[in-house]
């Protein structure tokens, strides 16, 4: 209360004016998914009330407008990652089947017994286990690149990690668990000096930070609608074009292929050699809904907005007792987490639940990560471009009403 919020959209987005268990809905769960504004619920219903056909298959119109829909979006993509073309897009559900198409197509056929993949103490599950999978069925051998006490990576030992059998670097751009917005270009260039390719998962980047896959020089880029007030179930991978256009399939059946017969297939073009099947149409349509709304607005201005939203957060959180923040890297986006001396973090998220507030407890899909800091898990605020500075202030109204009731928090008197 009584900071200027730099945005003001909260109108924007119809599930922010319901209540839940009788109070206004404060919503700090963004990390996990993020709330869509109107004009992306109605792009989705406008395409399936006017639009509706299936892509490059048919003679008629409508299979062209709907087509025509789709690559737009494709090109929305290119524009929000700044890709050099949009050959160099591909559909996926999300982050993870990004992920899974790096592994499964990408890395199966290049990598050999001993290669190693280096990836870092604070990935998602979803760039650890098709690692580990792959690692499995090759011979190749996983590293870890350590996390240091204030929540980053440590580069010193990234450097000694690197090395002529290094294939693959895997890292978070921004970790969900922590916020810490890791030093990527550096690492890229790091990893290119010694042949190895690099994989980002932007699963937590993109809707808060411009991103620019030219200048980072990345190999692969993969990402969510649903983080970015878009649809769930649609997201995308950018691959370097030359990489990808050598790259062999990984899922088989329609719209993949360029001619069929019992003796032999032969495959299509990139991207859509990596697209088989029935895509999700409408989710492409409501991504590049989703895309063109972060753009009005400006991703400077967000991301200006969630790193006052986090300074108010994590000063509110210091002032409390028994709180510690995990994660106190210098260079964080719009995400705080922490754990409070004598209560469990699922107890303060059922707490803060009753007053409204929404936030996610847990090991947050990142359990190697807890077993670095000894703990089974935080409780996370991840904010997002409606959020305000009422929301933290009720963020920490709450927290002091859990401390309160646990008989943990300051005395009254
Ligand atoms: N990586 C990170 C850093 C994430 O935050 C998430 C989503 N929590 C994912 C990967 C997986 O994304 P999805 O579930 O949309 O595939």
């Amino acid at each position: 209360a009584g900071h200027a919020s730099l945005l003001d959209r909260a109108g924007d987005f119809p599930i922010l004016s319901r209540q839940v268990q009788g109070r206004r809905l404060v919503y700090l769960d963004n990390g996990a998914t993020t709330q869509k504004p109107v004009a992306v619920i109605q792009a989705e219903s406008r395409f399936y009330e006017q639009s509706n056909a299936n892509i490059h298959r048919g003679v008629h119109w409508l299979s062209q407008h709907a087509t025509d829909l789709y690559e737009q979006g494709r090109e929305r993509v290119r524009q929000l990652l700044n890709a050099a073309r949009s050959e160099e897009i591909v559909f996926t559900r999300g982050t993870t089947e990004g992920i899974n198409l790096v592994c499964w197509s990408w890395a199966r056929s290049a990598l050999k017994q001993g290669d190693e993949i280096l990836i870092t103490g604070m990935e998602h599950h979803s760039n650890i286990v098709p690692w580990q999978l792959l690692c499995e069925q090759t011979g190749a051998v996983l590293r870890v690149v350590p996390v240091t006490d204030s929540g980053e990576l440590d580069l010193d030992e990234y450097r000694a990690l690197l090395g002529p059998r290094t294939r693959l670097v895997g890292v978070v751009h921004i970790s969900n668990a922590l916020g810490t917005i890791n030093p990527i270009a550096e690492m890229i260039a790091m990893a290119h000096e010694v042949g190895a390719k690099v994989l980002i998962d932007g699963a937590q980047a993109v809707a808060h930070q411009t991103v620019d896959v030219q200048a980072l020089d990345c190999d692969f880029y993969a990402f969510s609608a649903h983080k970015l007030y878009g649809p769930t179930g649609i997201g995308a991978l950018y691959v370097r074009y030359d990489i990808l256009a050598d790259m062999p399939p990984w899922q088989g059946g329609g719209d993949m292929i360029h001619t069929v017969s019992f003796e032999r297939s032969t495959y299509a073009d990139v991207p859509q050699r990596f697209e088989a099947g029935t895509p999700n149409i409408a989710g492409v349509v409501g991504m590049d809904a989703a895309i063109r709304y972060m753009q009005e607005i400006g991703m400077d201005t967000i991301a200006a907005h969630e790193q006052s939203l986090l300074d108010a957060a994590t000063a509110e959180l210091a002032s409390l007792p028994g709180i510690r923040i995990i994660g106190t890297a210098d260079r964080k986006a719009g995400i705080v987490s922490f754990v409070v001396d004598g209560i469990h973090p699922h107890d303060l998220g059922t707490i803060l639940d009753m007053e409204g507030v929404a936030i996610r407890a847990g090991h947050h899909c990142a359990m190697p990560l807890m077993t670095r800091f000894g703990i089974p898990g935080t409780a996370r605020a991840s904010f997002a471009l409606y959020n305000s500075h009422d929301d933290v202030a009720a963020l920490a109204a709450g927290l002091r009403k859990a401390q309160k009731l646990f008989g943990t928090g300051p005395r009254d008197d």
